[in-house]
């Protein structure tokens, strides 16, 4: 089932990989198709996966096709699919300058023109939970709201979109907007950009999201 979006998802993860998102078998990725998921399997290295590694569970997470776990953070995928119509897709990461910032509990301001169109405006935090819990995905989706992405308090990023290759976008920009912040944090008090700009890039944001 689903043999494209199953290549696409290895594609997707060797990108995550080449943009150094993620290490090792750390982070996961999804596709929603229909009523069904495909994501990535739990404890399998992206370089040694294949696209016939990928899992396909529904809804309610039950494995539908494939030999391996699906990726333990499944519970957050799923909630994330069930309350937002518009991700039709996930990339999750532990990209480095994110999870720094997660660690000062800080969320990153709209400082970049870039950030509000495509990321929806002030990115949060979400409050701790552990991995693999449903719970975790519930702080996603509150932390979430009208956002294309989340910080993931001492853990990481979820990036959403309407495409895998959208997603990743979200989170390639991501990763790039909380660098740039970290630096310019090292050297003084960064500015952000005037609140009224912030409403009409948002705007932009929710009109391609459909809203
Ligand atoms: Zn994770």
């Amino acid at each position: 089932m689903y043999k494209e979006t199953k290549e696409e998802l290895l594609e997707i993860c060797a990108e995550m990989v080449r943009r150094n998102l993620v290490e090792g078998s750390a982070g996961n990725a999804s596709a929603r198709v229909d009523d069904h998921v495909v994501i990535t399997p739990s404890s399998v290295r992206y370089t040694e996966m294949a696209a016939e590694d990928m899992m396909v569970i529904d809804m309610d997470g039950k494995v539908i096709e494939g030999d391996r776990n699906p990726s333990v953070e499944s519970p957050m995928h799923l909630e994330v699919y069930k309350n937002r119509e518009d991700a039709r897709a996930i990339v999750h990461t532990h990209s480095i300058y994110a999870s720094a910032l997660t660690l000062l509990n800080r969320t990153l301001p709209p400082i970049l023109d870039e950030i509000v169109p495509k990321l929806g405006g002030e990115i949060r935090i979400t409050q701790y939970s552990m991995p693999g819990t449903k719970e975790l995905g519930q702080r996603v989706v509150k932390a979430m709201d009208m956002r294309s992405a989340a910080l993931i308090a001492n853990h990481g990023a979820l990036c959403c979109g309407g495409s895998l290759h959208e997603a990743l976008d979200v989170a390639v920009l991501l990763e790039r907007a909380c660098r740039i912040y970290m630096i310019a944090l090292q050297v003084g008090k960064p500015s952000q950009l005037p609140e009224d700009v912030v409403e009409d890039e948002a705007t932009l944001w929710e009109m391609m999201k459909g809203y």
